[in-house]
């Protein structure tokens, strides 16, 4: 089969197209037939090595498709399903192996393409706005890089619960991408000479001087400080990725300062660990888009052997909404 490979860590063009096996699914397991993958940021940290996984490997752990096969003692899925993924080894690829109990079934009426687009940011978005902090009308919030894969989806969910949002963004028409979503207000953190105290001052000023209940940082490095100084006594940073590079350590007393401040740093396989809840978050996922609440935005499409291309857009900042990948289409 065909499949995307890192062998050693580096830039986009440590991505390889090679020929490789086609895997078999073992006990437990099952075969997908690709039809899209998805990409994202825990694909660049892997292959630049920020997030170490043993090498070669094939890139990707997002995807929908097709079952093809079943191992020993699978229940939960039969050939021919149709099937999303989160946490499968190998997605970049025409066929990957993933533990059954962790096939997420795609119901009639929603296309491989958006299952494989909402998997990974959806139920990100998904237990952000619903568990991590669970959102409610009144609340005032701010998301950074509002018309990115997350922040498309996060951004519509807040506006679901009746949440107020302040978005961040980098240019013009992502901000209109982002207001379309349901952003109140959007603010251009990149006109800020000091993100630090520029963003707080620009955030309390829309919020009659209070601050946001609740900040989603994905950005990291970049906007760590201006989020924690963006929220009201009591509120929660949110701190869920670090597209801009990883935080610095920094002192717990901030958070006192701050007023009684929470600080989390939450991951998505620990919010759908069990297949109970992987299931539930995904029904309230699809059923979300389904029903018009929740509209799905594919930025770009590539092709398989593109994904170094894919790569290039994700770090570029230049995308909005999801990157795909087809690959059985
Ligand atoms: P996005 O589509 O949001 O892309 C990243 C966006 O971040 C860019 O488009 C850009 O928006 C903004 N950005 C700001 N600074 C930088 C920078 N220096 N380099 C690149 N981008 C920058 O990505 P995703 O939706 O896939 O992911 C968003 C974040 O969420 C990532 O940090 C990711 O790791 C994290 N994540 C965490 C999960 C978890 O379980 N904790 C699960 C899924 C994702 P703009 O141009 O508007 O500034």
């Amino acid at each position: 089969m065909r499949a995307m490979q890192v062998a050693r860590t580096g830039g986009p063009e440590a991505l390889v197209p090679v020929d490789a096996p086609t895997p078999a699914a073992g006990p437990g397991e099952v075969l997908v037939r690709v039809a899209y993958a998805g990409v994202n940021f825990i694909d660049v940290y892997r292959r630049t090595g920020l997030y170490q996984v043993e090498l070669p490997a094939i890139a990707g752990v997002e995807g929908a498709g097709i079952i093809e096969a079943v191992g020993a003692g699978v229940d939960e899925v039969q050939v021919g399903d149709r099937v999303a993924w989160v946490d499968a080894a190998g997605s970049y690829a025409q066929f990957a192996v993933l533990r059954a109990e962790r096939a997420i079934p795609v119901p009639a009426g929603i296309s491989l393409r958006a299952a494989a687009a909402v998997a990974l940011q959806g139920l990100t978005a998904h237990f952000l706005a619903t568990s991590t902090f669970p959102l409610a009308a009144g609340d005032d919030v701010l998301i950074h890089a509002g018309a990115g894969g997350v922040g498309l989806l996060l951004t519509q969910m807040a506006d679901l619960h009746g949440a107020r949002v302040i978005t961040t963004t980098s240019t013009q028409e992502k901000a209109e991408l982002s207001r379309q979503a349901g952003a109140s207000n959007t603010l251009n953190y990149t006109a800020f000479d000091d993100l630090a105290t520029e963003l707080p001052r620009a955030v309390k000023a829309l919020t009659g001087g209070r601050g946001v209940t609740v900040v989603y940082d994905g950005v990291g490095r970049a906007t760590f400080d201006g989020s924690l100084a963006s929220l009201r006594p009591r509120g929660m940073l949110v701190a869920f990725g670090a597209a801009s590079g990883p935080i610095e350590p920094f002192d717990i007393q901030r958070l006192n300062a701050g007023g009684s401040l929470y600080l989390t740093r939450p991951s998505l396989w620990h919010y759908v660990a069990s297949r109970d809840e992987l299931l539930r978050r995904s029904r309230e996922l699809f059923a979300w888009i389904k029903g018009g609440d929740v509209t799905v935005r594919i930025g770009a499409q590539f092709a398989l052997d593109e994904a170094p291309a894919a790569h290039e857009l994700l770090e570029s900042r230049g995308s909005t909404g999801k990157i795909v990948l087809a690959v059985n289409p």
